[in-house]
């Protein structure tokens, strides 16, 4: 059977940061004849609910206490990587978020006033260094 990993909230799980789902029912349409490997940095790590992080100039910044957790989310992407499968066919992953992203994400200046550019969320950063002939995509690029 082909292997997805799936940005957890896509699949109706409420772990984003405001406790909300993301749920996708085109994506869940897609994968009904795949194993599914659910993916999600942020909520083991932060809990539900949590503070919204960003990406300011390239770090990931927690909104309120202004801490960096650029390194936490990048080592427990990578250690989640090495629970994979050796096939994996697809990583699905969310538009937009610090994490997920995929050159979607807004890189803000330093006092989040302006976006810089978009680009990859840190965990979707990680994932295109492990798996450079897999096919990623958000759900707004996956052609069902
Ligand atoms: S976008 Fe990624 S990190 Fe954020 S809630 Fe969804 S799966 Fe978790």
């Amino acid at each position: 059977m082909k292997v997805a990993v799936v940005s957890s909230c896509l699949l109706g799980e409420f772990c984003r940061y405001d406790g909300k789902t993301k749920e996708d029912n085109r994506v869940k349409e897609f994968l009904k004849d795949y194993k599914v490997i659910p993916f999600c940095p942020e909520a083991p790590l932060f809990g539900i609910p949590r503070e919204r992080i960003d990406i300011i100039q390239g770090r990931v910044i927690t909104s309120q206490t202004k801490k960096d957790v650029t390194k936490l989310i990048e080592e427990w992407t990578k250690k989640f990587i090495q629970t994979l499968p050796k096939k994996v066919d697809i990583i699905i992953l969310k538009s937009k978020s610090p994490s997920c992203g995929l050159s979607s994400t807004p890189i803000w200046n330093e006092n989040k006033e302006k976006v810089l550019r978009y680009g990859d969320g840190i965990a979707a950063g990680v994932f295109k260094q492990y798996f450079k002939d897999v096919l990623m995509v958000d759900e707004n690029s996956l052609n069902t």
